[in-house]
């Protein structure tokens, strides 16, 4: 069987221009663009990379940031006195406070800072409000990877509704939401997770197999049922050259692709899963466009709805 590639790209360029003309009329009845606050602290340079694509992406489509940046070794304080702020700017439309803070700030400062966010401009659905509207089925604003995946599923016409869904990861960024909205699209939906037993068996049975799990390869063929839809939302790096001979094969694009780079981005299913899925999307170029595009669309949706209160 050969597997159809969801071109995640393609389907986040989709989302962008159609944001466009939103922007452009938000801007004439507002007259100024929508905002985005930014807070970056520390030095994780992985967060570096995604702010820089947010604001970048925010640019292209008219949008503004309002980046505010925290040293490693500034307190909880420090990033909530920038959250009260954005909170009380009336031209700050979204809020986002780039993963990970610190560990300084202490091992709860992520949800601290989330718990401050005002509901009407948190653009990452990570507020507790915004996951209790999402559970009702009345979010305003819901989590960008899983908004992002039911984007592309709806483009790619695959029907959710009764299909068995098997969610693999529990977080609260993708597999929660994710489960609660595929759950909206009636989809019969399985969560699994560490614990979960006989685990490959359970992913078997799914119609729809959504991976965010962080490990690379984790998903083999034993775990897909032929010709289900394969949604990979992993992204790991993997920095040694015999992780990905054995991963892709040593003739494969990624190895040469590892020799002019030094590392490779894989995500959680196995390459042999190609050919035994009906659908998947890819790693890169899948749902990692999705959800930057879904931000966009997100900070759009939020300046609308404060404009029109
Ligand atoms: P996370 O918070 O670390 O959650 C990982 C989940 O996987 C947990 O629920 C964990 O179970 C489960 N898990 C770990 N090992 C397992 C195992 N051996 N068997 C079964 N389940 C296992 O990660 P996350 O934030 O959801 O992200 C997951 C992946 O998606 C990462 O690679 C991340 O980089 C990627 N991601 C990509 C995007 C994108 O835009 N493409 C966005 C967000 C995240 P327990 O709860 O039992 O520990």
């Amino acid at each position: 069987m050969t597997s159809r590639l969801l071109d995640g790209t393609s389907a986040a360029n989709e989302i962008r221009e159609g944001l466009r003309s939103r922007i452009l009329d938000f801007t004439t009845k507002a007259e100024r663009p929508p905002k985005l606050g930014i807070l970056l602290a520390g030095n994780d340079p992985g967060s570096e990379i995604y702010v820089r694509n947010k604001i970048k992406n925010s640019q292209e489509l008219g949008m503004e940031t309002d980046l505010r940046r925290l040293e490693d070794s500034a307190s909880l304080a420090d990033a909530m006195k920038i959250v009260s702020e954005f909170n009380q700017d009336t031209s700050t439309d979204g809020i986002l406070v780039q993963s990970p803070l610190p560990a300084g700030m202490g091992a709860d400062a992520e949800q601290r800072v989330f718990d401050a966010i005002a509901p009407e401009k948190d653009v990452d659905g990570f507020n507790p409000v915004s996951v209790g509207r999402l559970v009702q089925k009345r979010a305003a604003l819901a989590p960008c990877t899983p908004s992002g995946i039911i984007k592309l599923l709806d483009r790619e016409k695959i029907d959710v509704s009764g299909q068995h869904a098997v969610v693999i990861g529990r977080s609260d960024i993708v597999g929660k939401p994710m489960a609660m909205l595929l759950l909206h699209r009636n989809a019969t939906v399985t969560i699994c997770h560490s614990r979960t037993k006989n685990l490959s068996e359970v992913a078997a049975t799914a119609d729809i197999l959504v991976a965010a799990i962080g490990r690379p390869g984790f998903v083999r063929k034993t775990f897909v049922k032929p010709g289900s839809v394969v949604i990979d939302v992993g992204m790991n790096r993997l920095d040694n050259r015999n992780d990905v001979a054995d991963m892709f094969g040593l003739e494969s694009k990624k190895i040469a692709s590892f020799d002019k780079r030094g590392s490779v981005v894989m995500g959680d299913v196995h390459p042999e899963v190609i050919g035994v899925a009906g659908a998947l999307t890819p790693v890169p170029g899948g749902v990692g466009p999705l959800t930057i595009a879904m931000l966009m669309s997100n900070t759009i949706q939020a300046a609308e709805n404060r404009f029109s209160d």
